[in-house]
């Protein structure tokens, strides 16, 4: 079978080229006689890697000096005991967005140690829209502001970035990072699952401002202590050395395109062929409300389940897959990535207008 187009929303595609490059390199990493995946996290040529895919990172997301690159495990589900463990430091306060199934699941898992109520929401509407917000929407005791920046599972994206004043912003972006350029200031703590849009499953990147640090709960497992895990440059444990590696590839093929604001335009580009094609047509329904549309993930129906169900198997027939929505959501989802190549999205649109005319409904 050729290579398909993977329109998951993660794990997800990688760049081919650096896939090519991560076999090339397999057997014997530049000379060491061994894979990366064999070698120690202590020695020199490691040491390398994971320096050079944190100077990487840094200048890929212009991440100013006050802030500590932290490359961990656990996903990002595991950062939403991590986030209220370290941070409700001072009245034990924190106001959540609740945009989504993710957050959703990051606000009750911080409720079990805090007061930690839902500043916005948008569950009454299924989540087709991300909740406005200002400065009166949130106590002005907090001890920090939680977003999930953008919703994998619905489609949907923050249009702003919310302004909390001098209360630290957290957001999460596993499925946005590196998909545009974000002003990383504006935010205390940003954390995200490698596997949407830059590397393998395993790996959890945090980066997070300094005078945030310190302050983390007494009964805090030392693995999700990012004191300790700063103070140790992400190796107080075995780090996951294979996908920081991946991870280091991927930011040198962003640098190598032109960094993230050329990122953005290939995406912007990517996402406009779909909506545009959406907004076009009555076959298929885009549920998300145009102002808070995903770059990312984009959701569609056809309003017969059957139909949808379909156009998933027979998509997936010509080499389009994973397209079937989330089971809370139904559809169908295409995750168009970074990786994904735009004949990846033109040949969906293709094939979307083909299945249009070919299953007229009732
Ligand atoms: C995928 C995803 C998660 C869950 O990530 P894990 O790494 O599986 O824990 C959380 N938040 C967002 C926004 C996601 O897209």
């Amino acid at each position: 079978m050729e290579r398909v187009y993977n329109f998951s929303a993660g794990p997800s595609m990688l760049p081919v080229s650096v896939l090519e490059k991560a076999a090339a390199e397999m057997l014997n990493y530049q000379d060491s006689g061994m894979s990366v995946m064999e070698m120690s996290h202590r020695s020199p040529v490691y040491e390398k890697i994971i320096g050079e895919a944190e100077t990487l990172l840094r200048k890929v997301m212009e991440i100013p000096d006050n802030y500590k690159v932290l490359f961990l495990q656990g996903g990002a589900s595991t950062q939403f005991a991590a986030v209220p463990l370290n941070f409700l430091a001072k009245s034990g306060k924190a106001d959540y967005i609740l945009s989504g199934q993710f957050s959703t699941k990051a606000y009750k898992e911080a409720q079990k140690y805090g007061d930690v109520v839902a500043a916005a929401s948008s569950k009454d509407a299924n989540f087709t829209f991300v909740p406005k917000t200002d400065k009166a929407s949130f106590r002005p005791d907090a001890d920090y502001v939680h977003i999930c920046f953008n919703n994998t599972i619905y489609g949907t994206k923050f249009s702003y970035i919310p302004d909390t004043g001098d209360i630290p912003l957290i957001a999460d972006m596993s499925s946005c990072i590196l998909s545009e350029p974000f002003d990383v200031s504006k935010f205390g703590v940003i954390y995200a699952g490698a596997q949407k849009n830059m590397s393998a499953a395993g790996l959890t990147v945090v980066i997070v401002r300094e005078d945030l640090l310190g302050n983390a709960k007494e009964q805090t497992p030392s693995m999700l202590d990012y004191k300790l895990m700063a103070d140790n440059d992400s190796m107080y444990n075995t780090p996951p050395c294979w996908c920081i590696y991946i991870a280091k590839l991927v930011y040198e093929w962003i640098l190598e395109l032109g960094g993230l604001q050329k990122m953005k335009e290939m995406n912007e580009a990517k996402a406009k062929l779909l909506y545009d094609y959406l907004d076009s047509q009555e076959y298929y329904q885009a549920p998300v409300e145009k102002e808070s549309r995903s770059m990312m993930n984009v959701t569609f129906v056809t309003g017969d389940a059957d139909l949808d169900k379909k156009f998933a198997s027979e998509a997936a027939k010509c080499g389009l897959v994973n397209l079937k929505g989330h089971r809370s959501v139904g559809g169908m989802r295409a995750s168009i990535y970074n990786a994904m190549p735009k004949e990846g999205v033109e040949k969906l649109v293709a094939f979307m207008k083909e299945f249009a005319e070919n299953n007229p409904k009732k």
